[in-house]
């Protein structure tokens, strides 16, 4: 029997791998709904024509006429809800949104005790202790597909026993500006930013990691995952037990130490696919691999430590996630608003986590105690992150 799944975001760059993953392997997985934004008719349309989904679900309601017009054969839904509705339809959900907007993919997957295939972060980050409560619904699971704590999930496994984890190490390309000096960083392009040395991304996720907030909101998903807060699902570990390891060449994933000092690690070539299939296929593994890894080409792993005053988001991200409740919400929509005006040129690349860290002295302390008080420390969160840019000054 194939595996129902629906995809959102499916116009991305976590979209259109999934495509490529469930057509490599059509006698085990089946594509049943879409769902995207619809701000790129176009593209949806060729994506339906090629996938033939049974749903088609876009956000905004502006692009329904024309995709019911364009795909005749096809129910297309429309609205606020459209994205989240696609939960029932399907066995596992793979959430490739971009960004908070992700979260109600994220919240209905799990209410509606269905497999989430996680590539959008920031609903776990911004909405932990909401998702946790989501998680105990009876059939929820949440596999990972960020490539580091899928290896996370993959390195858990090799020991059953909980109770002897020490420590996760998340490994960081480091980004195009790894090795630069605070000086030398006055002064970088956007294109610069964009050019990631490893990994083919969306430009939201590649000046992430540009910053190293990437990296930060990753400890702090890690602790969602694996953490002490996860109730049965967690491995007892907590902010202190997540370090971060600069591995230029991106081929370990992530390691985990155990308490006699035994470190396992997850290797591959740096391609999306391999979580994507492995957060469909769990506890199985797909057939098809792609890339392998040449250690005679390959001959060296590096590893340094991340440059924590150059790169300040990583710290600031480790402070927002100690805090907890609703400031990891607030570090995300602050995030998500200086990375959008620093695409826009409106700030520089150095002032994000000025942006960050100005937004984040206004923390109220709430608790995010409802998918509505996070919707809320999100909304907060941004008018006073675009309150901050609006009093810096131009680049
Ligand atoms: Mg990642």
């Amino acid at each position: 029997m194939t595996v129902r799944v629906a995809l959102a975001g499916c116009t991305g760059s976590i979209g259109t791998q999934t495509i490529e993953v469930v057509e490599a392997e059509p006698a085990s997985y089946e594509l049943v709904a879409l769902g995207a934004s619809g701000r790129q008719p176009d593209v949806l349309v060729e994506q339906c024509e090629r996938v033939r989904p049974k749903l088609l679900a876009v956000a905004h309601e502006a692009a329904h006429a024309e995709l019911v017009a364009r795909l005749p054969w096809l129910e297309v839904r429309s609205g606020p809800d459209a994205l989240a509705s696609l939960a029932e339809e399907a066995d596992v959900v793979v959430n490739g949104v971009v960004g908070f907007a992700g979260l109600s993919v994220t919240l209905a997957t799990l209410n509606a005790g269905r497999r989430l295939a996680l590539a959008n972060k920031e609903s776990l980050i911004a909405a932990g202790p909401v998702v946790q409560r989501a998680r105990r619904t009876p059939g929820a699971e949440l596999v990972p597909v960020d490539s580091e704590h899928c290896a996370v999930h993959q390195c858990l496994r090799a020991n059953d026993n909980r109770g002897r984890v020490a420590r996760v190490i998340l490994t960081a390309s480091g980004g195009p500006f790894r090795g630069r000096t605070q000086a030398e960083l006055e002064h970088v392009s956007l294109e610069d930013a964009l050019q990631h040395p490893t990994w083919t991304m969306g430009p939201k996720i590649t000046v992430d990691s540009s910053t190293l907030m990437n990296k930060g909101l990753e400890v702090i998903e890690a602790n969602e995952l694996f953490g002490a807060v996860a109730g049965d699902h967690g491995w007892g570990i907590g902010f202190d037990e997540i370090d971060v390891v600069v591995h230029p060449q991106s081929v370990v994933h992530s390691m985990v130490e155990y308490t006699d000092a035994a470190v396992i690690a997850q290797l591959s070539m740096p391609d999306m696919r391999l979580p994507i299939g492995y957060a469909l296929a769990f506890p199985d593994r797909i057939g098809t691999p792609f890339g392998r890894i040449d250690f005679a080409t390959l001959g060296r792993l590096d590893f340094e430590p991340p440059d924590l005053h150059a790169f300040p988001c990583l710290g600031l991200a480790y402070e927002a996630g100690r805090r907890g409740e609703t400031a990891p919400a607030w570090l995300n929509a602050a995030n998500e608003i200086a990375v959008a005006a620093f695409l826009d040129g409106k700030i520089a690349w150095n002032q994000i986590p000025v942006v960050i860290a100005g937004t984040l002295d206004h923390h109220d302390g709430a608790a995010a105690s409802s998918p509505e008080a996070v919707v809320s420390a999100d909304a907060d969160a941004r008018r006073i992150a675009a309150d901050v840019i609006a009093r810096m000054p131009t680049p």
